[in-house]
């Protein structure tokens, strides 16, 4: 059984007067049945661990470097994280492949070393509106599947997060066909390459646009084991109706 996850990724948000939210949520869920991780900014990492310490909340990053250390300015590495108290982190966001030229070789990359150090990879994976329209979206899913994920992945190292570029931050969501083809293709893809026991084993998230009102119909689709969750899980409030919904 695939426990299901309710993943927050904060983005460039919050400072530390945003660090209540996760106690408010620590408040509505004392013991939750589900897993709940959220994606603080890096300078909110440490604060964010302390304040989830004792709770059912753990913390991640939303991004770390291809190597282990080393001369890059601004960077942070994998073992970085763990530092922290981080016990995950998101890798190969489409902000990231776009804002930072982030290929699926560097994502592969940067999950090694996530992986190596201990930390959950959350593997981020999504066609744009162009490549929906030119009905290519399980060819390109299916070259960051092959491209992103390393060898080393298990059941237990590796969640993949389906994210339709078009749907981001933009209140459209595919259909739930739309999701579920797509949650089935990555299912079978993970099966085909790392056999039926780790490719059933691993949770596949759906992100773009997840709200407490469309969340329940979401998470009712097969395959779907939980969401990565941008503008709504910045609001306690917000993201436990989503949580709830699992
Ligand atoms: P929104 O939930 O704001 O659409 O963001 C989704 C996302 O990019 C999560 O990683």
């Amino acid at each position: 059984m695939r426990r299901r996850l309710a993943a927050g990724n904060w983005k460039m948000n919050g400072t530390g007067a945003a660090l209540s939210e996760i106690e408010s949520l620590a408040l509505k869920h004392p013991s939750p049945s589900v897993d709940i991780l959220i994606c603080p900014p890096a300078t909110l990492l440490h604060r964010a661990a302390v304040a989830a310490e004792s709770t059912g909340i753990a913390i991640g990053g939303q991004d770390c470097h291809g190597e282990s250390f080393g001369a890059h300015t601004g960077d942070v590495s994998a073992e970085m994280l763990t530092d922290t108290g981080a016990t995950a982190v998101i890798l190969g966001h489409s902000e990231r492949r776009v804002d930072h030229g982030e290929q699926n070789e560097d994502v592969r990359a940067k999950a090694r070393t996530a992986m190596d150090a201990g930390l959950k990879a959350i593997i981020c994976v999504g066609e744009s509106l162009e490549q929906r329209d030119a009905a290519n979206t399980l060819d390109i899913i299916g070259g960051q599947l092959s491209g992103s994920i390393p060898d080393q992945s298990t059941g237990e190292n590796l969640i993949v997060a389906y994210e339709p570029i078009w749907a981001i931050g933009t209140g459209k969501v595919p259909t739930l066909e739309e999701i579920g083809e797509v949650h089935d293709f990555i299912r079978a893809r993970l099966e085909r390459r790392f056999g039926e026991g780790v490719g059933r084993s691993v949770r596949l998230l759906y992100g773009g646009s997840v709200k407490p009102s469309n969340a329940t119909e979401i998470f009712g689709v097969s395959n779907v084991d939980g969401a990565l969750v941008g503008g709504a899980s910045l609001k306690a409030e917000d993201f436990s109706g989503i949580i709830q919904a699992l």
